[in-house]
Parts: structure tokens; C-alpha cells; sequence
């Protein structure tokens, strides 16, 4: 039977294929024994899957390139760590030989004894890979019932789930998963950026899908609808077909605005900058005739490996990136480690109890000195192959840019002593994501040479509102009198200075959003790359004059609703 469940566009797109239930593994786990006579053929069962997925993971890793591989790699490492472990093997031999336990029991136990040892080791990093901790087991349990090609998707499969983890998603990728539906997650969290990165569609919040949705459905995925349809109909099928044309030929339209100016109707340039992590999404920003590299997000890069790469190491990736930029600029921000991104042999904020509001970004820096000289080194290097701005996250006082630029100065300075060719004076910058930063900007507009809004912190620390709490999705949002009186601000008062102010945080790349920004008075963007077209043919479509007629109505409006008729007006 025909019926359609509402979700959230995480990451937008059309897709047709047969659903692929993911059920919550353990949780179907019963404490079942077996009889004694059976222990080996046991041990033999949980071995073979083990060695299975083994060699699954191998396979992948040899089957992934390039960003994927990159994007990947952690969670490989996570695998061939769990399936290695010395003493996971033994406690499950033992469970099986000792206790009677059915294989996938013994995994089980084994499950919930390393959540709670993750749980326990006050270590934010490993707290936050539990998902994928959870799949890897669920990979070995699939395997012990000989699942693996039900669970493991194939091309054409749209993965339904309860959530994603976002290392999974490039492994979904490579397998040829088309979309995927999950019943709980968040628009900000790193598998939505990832999912929008990887051009899959993702719809996230859609309730009662895995209930619902069974093996082997027939589903529709209308994620630029925020809409799953089960079993479709022959009008959705037109439907689909006709919207799938309709994209194509949208594509293709987009795709001759690539050599084309960011010039509204009457005249305004406006500068596009690429948010761009993977050497893919470089290449695109160039290609697609970015102004430059608005924020490059270092701490993926040290995410990655086991040790945090030295001086040389990130010197390489950053003289990479401005190479590929050809001239135009490349803005590196100095680690934003902390909260959800944290390292396991990386500098430690401790035990802490809220990190969002702890010791991140620009306040983990300064209390490594080390770490931060050498990451300031290593860019400043690089700028002697083509320009570089610097910019800082998580300012929330003056003192904090006045003390980094002395840093900056005097690193230069010595860089210059040894012997290296680099730039001048380089620009040096604020993410503008703490309230009382964006409020009291004048005192930092006066010595920052740009500033960029980080409006996915901004709007979390404003609104109270965990940028990565799925319950909090309808909250978390731009579209609050509070959140767009200071944007205009902070605008305001840039130009006052006659700095440059760029939104750098997800709504950048929204074309929904990208006149109400315009309205603001912001003339920079900096956005992924796979949205840059589809933001500049609106900008080329508006009338700047016109539009800025309005914006003292928008900037009345006392609430949501008199924010989207706004939008609805102005968007048609
Ligand atoms: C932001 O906060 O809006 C931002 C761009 O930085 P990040 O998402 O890395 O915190
Ligand atoms: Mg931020």
C-alpha cells in the first residue's frame, strides 16, 4: 500500500530504489545458550564472520580513492582495531566455551562492555564514534547470519536506518547506495555536511521509518521536499520521472553560469568563497569560479591520522591548497578542536562537562602554545606560494585577536629570519560565532582585517539551541527576529569599518536563505561548493536595489511567521 512519511532534507535530491532496512542490531539479541556439544561449531561460526569482515573491510579500503578514502579512513582504522583486538577475541571465545552463549550473544556482551568503557574514559572523541563503533559489530552480526549482502546495500539501494554515522556514509557511497532515510539525526551534524559533500540525498527526523518502511520496498526519495513515498504509485513514478528531467535540465542551466559573474541585476558584485575540506571540493571551488577558499576546516586534518601531523605535514596540505587556488585566496582556520571534535592523542580540554561552552577553537590553541606556533608556521609558510588569510574561531574578546596577532607577527617574522619567502602581512581574521562577539564587533572590526559569521555556532550559542540535538532541529534555525537583527549588525558595523564580512556557516549555501542575506546587506558567501551556481543564478536574478526596500520589514518581523512571509514574498 501507497504512503508517504515526512522528513527533513539533510541533503538534497531525488532518488528511486528498494529500501534496505538497517534494524538497530543488538537490540534483537536474545541470552540464548547453546548445548555443549556445539561450543566448537560456535567458535567456527563467530570465526568465519569475523574473517569475513575482515576481508570486507580490506576490500573497501582498496576499493575507496581519493576524498573518499580520506573520508574513510578513520572509521577502516576503527574496524581493523576492533576486529584485532586481542582481548575482544578472547572474552568472546571465552563467552562461547565457558558460558554456553550463543555467538551473537557473546557479541552482544561484548558490545555493551566497550560502550561502557567508551563511556567511561571521559574522552569526547571516542564518545562520539559509539555509532560507529555499534556498526562495526553490527557488520560482524550481519555476517554471522550470513547477511551481509542483505545489510551490506548494493547499487540502487536506498539505506533506511535509525542513524548514519558519517564515516559510514562514504563506505554507503562506494557501495552504490543511492539515498538514505534515517529516523533521527541532526541538519548540522557532520554526516548532513558530509551527505551534502557527496551529493547523496539524505532525509533525517523521518519518523516511524524503520518501523514502516520493510526490506525491499519500493521507495521514492524527495528530499528537496522532505518526502520518503513507499510504495509508489504510477503518478508518482511520472511524477518522479518529470522532476528528475526537470534537475537535469536545471543542471545543465547551472552549469553555463560557471564562467558567469556574481552580479545581482542591478550591478552588485558578490563575492562567493568555497567552504572546502577534500582536494574534490577544491578542485570544484576553482573550477566553478570561486573567489577563493573562505574556510578550510584544519581540524579534519588532524583528525585523521593516529598522531597530530608535524609542522612539514600540515605545511604540505597547506601549500597543496593554495597552489590549486592559482592566485586567489585561500583562508586556513587555525584548529577549531574542542566540543564535538576532538583528537585522541590531541591536545585535552579534560573532563569536560558541556564542551560546546568549553575549552575549544581559539581557547584550546592558546593553552597550547606548541601546537598552535606550529600550525601558525606551517600556514605561514604556505602563504609564500600564493595568498593566505588567517582566520580564528571561536573569538569571543579582543584580547584574544590582539594576543594572535602578535603571535602572527612575530612568527613571520622569524619564518622571514630562517629564510622563507613569505607573504608580507597576512591577513588576519574572526569567525564572528559567539553572541558577545557578534554584539560587541566594533572592538573587534576595528583590528581584524575580515571577519567571517560562523552561524551554525552563532544561532546554537544565541538561540540555546545544541546545533547537533535532533530533537532541537525546528528550533535551530535562522529565522528568529533575534538571530537576524544580529546578522545585520555585525554587518553594519563591518562596514562601518570597511571590513569585509563573510557567512561562512551552512545557510551560506541555502538558496532558500540567500536573498534574506542579501537583505542583510552581506555581499560575501562562503559555501560548499555544490550549492555555488545554484546561489549565484539567484543573485544574478535580484534586484538589489528592490530587495533592500524591504529589509526594514523583514527586520520587523517579531517571529517565524512573519519572517517566512517575508520570504515567501520575496522568493515566490
Ligand atoms: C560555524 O560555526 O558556522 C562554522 C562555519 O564553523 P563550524 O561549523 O566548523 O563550527
Ligand atoms: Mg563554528
Amino acid at each position: 500500500m501507497r504512503f508517504e512519511l515526512p522528513g527533513q532534507a539533510a541533503s538534497r535530491g531525488q532518488a528511486l530504489g528498494r529500501a534496505r532496512v538497517r534494524m538497530p542490531h543488538v537490540l534483537k539479541v536474545e541470552k540464548n545458550r547453546i548445548p555443549a556439544d556445539a561450543v566448537t561449531a560456535e567458535l567456527q561460526r563467530l570465526h568465519t564472520a569475523l574473517a569475513a569482515t575482515r576481508e570486507e573491510m580490506s576490500n573497501l579500503r582498496k576499493r575507496l580513492q581519493g576524498a573518499l578514502a580520506e573520508e574513510a579512513g578513520e572509521f577502516i582504522e576503527l574496524h581493523a582495531l576492533l576486529l584485532d583486538d586481542p582481548e575482544l577475541l578472547r572474552s568472546l571465545d571465552t563467552s562461547i566455551r565457558e558460558e554456553l552463549y550463543t555467538a551473537d550473544y557473546a557479541l552482544r556482551l561484548q558490545r555493551d562492555r566497550l560502550t561502557g568503557i567508551f563511556e567511561r574514559m571521559e574522552d569526547a572523541y571516542l564518545k562520539s564514534r559509539l555509532d560507529d563503533l555499534d556498526y562495526a559489530i553490527g557488520r560482524i552480526h550481519a555476517h554471522l547470519h550470513k547477511h551481509a549482502t542483505e545489510t551490506l546495500s548494493t547499487t540502487g539501494d536506498i539505506l533506511v536506518s535509525d542513524n548514519v554515522a558519517s564515516a559510514e556514509l562514504a563506505q554507503l557511497m562506494a557501495q552504490g547506495v543511492i539515498a538514505v532515510i534515517t529516523a533521527s539525526g541532526s541538519l548540522l551534524s557532520h554526516s548532513a555536511i558530509l551527505a551534502r559533500s557527496l551529493h547523496l540525498p539524505l532525509l533525517i527526523g523521518t519518523t516511524g521509518a524503520i518501523q514502516r518502511i520493510h526490506d525491499g520496498d519500493v521507495l521514492i526519495v524527495d528530499a528537496d521536499n522532505g518526502l520518503a513515498i513507499i510504495n509508489p504509485d504510477a503518478s508518482d513514478l511520472r511524477r518522479h520521472r518529470a522532476k528528475l528531467k526537470e534537475s537535469a535540465r536545471a543542471r545543465r542551466d547551472l552549469e553555463r553560469l560557471r564562467d558567469k559573474p556574481s552580479r545581482t541585476r542591478d550591478g552588485t558584485d558578490i563575492t562567493l568563497y568555497a567552504n572546502a575540506e577534500s582536494d574534490e571540493d577544491i578542485a570544484r571551488a576553482h573550477a566553478l569560479g570561486a573567489a577563493g577558499i573562505g574556510l578550510y576546516r584544519t581540524e579534519f586534518l588532524f583528525l585523521q591520522g593516529d598522531e597530530l601531523p608535524d609542522e612539514e605535514e600540515q605545511y604540505q596540505r597547506y601549500r597543496n591548497i593554495v597552489l590549486s587556488m592559482n592566485g586567489r585566496p585561500a583562508t586556513i582556520r587555525t584548529l577549531d578542536m574542542g566540543a564535538d571534535k576532538l583528537h585522541r592523542n590531541g591536545p585535552n580540554p579534560g573532563n569536560e562537562k558541556n564542551p560546546a561552552l568549553g575549552v575549544r577553537g581559539i581557547r584550546l590553541s592558546m593553552a597550547h602554545p606548541k601546537i598552535f606556533d606550529t600550525q601558525l608556521r606551517a600556514i605561514i609558510r604556505a602563504s609564500g606560494y600564493g595568498p593566505v588569510r588567517v582566520l580564528l574561531p571561536m573569538i569571543s574578546r579582543r584580547e584574544e585577536l590582539v594576543s594572535a596577532r602578535k603571535r602572527l607577527r612575530k612568527i613571520t617574522e622569524q619564518l622571514r629570519a630562517e629564510g622563507h619567502a613569505v607573504q608580507d602581512r597576512l591577513p588576519l581574521g574572526t569567525m564572528i560565532e559567539v553572541p558577545a562577539a557578534a554584539i560587541a564587533v566594533h572592538g573587534l572590526a576595528d583590528i581584524a582585517d575580515f571577519m567571517s559569521i560562523g552561524t551554525n555556532d552563532l544561532i546554537q550559542y544565541l538561540l540555546a539551541t545544541d546545533r547537533c540535538n535532533e530533537a532541537l532541529n525546528k528550533w535551530h534555525s535562522p529565522l528568529h527576529p533575534g538571530v537576524l537583527q544580529l546578522l545585520r549588525h555585525v554587518i553594519t558595523v563591518g562596514k562601518a569599518h570597511a571590513k569585509p564580512v563573510a557567512v561562512c556557516g551552512e545557510i551560506a549555501g541555502d538558496p532558500a536563505l540567500t536573498r534574506l542575506l542579501l537583505a542583510l546587506g552581506l555581499t560575501e558567501f562562503s559555501l560548499h561548493p555544490g550549492n555555488m551556481l545554484e546561489v549565484r543564478k539567484i543573485i544574478r536574478d535580484t534586484d538589489l536595489n528592490a530587495l533592500s526596500a524591504t529589509t526594514e520589514k523583514l527586520l520587523f518581523a517579531k517571529d517565524r511567521a512573519g519572517i517566512q512571509r517575508w520570504l515567501t514574498a520575496i522568493n515566490g
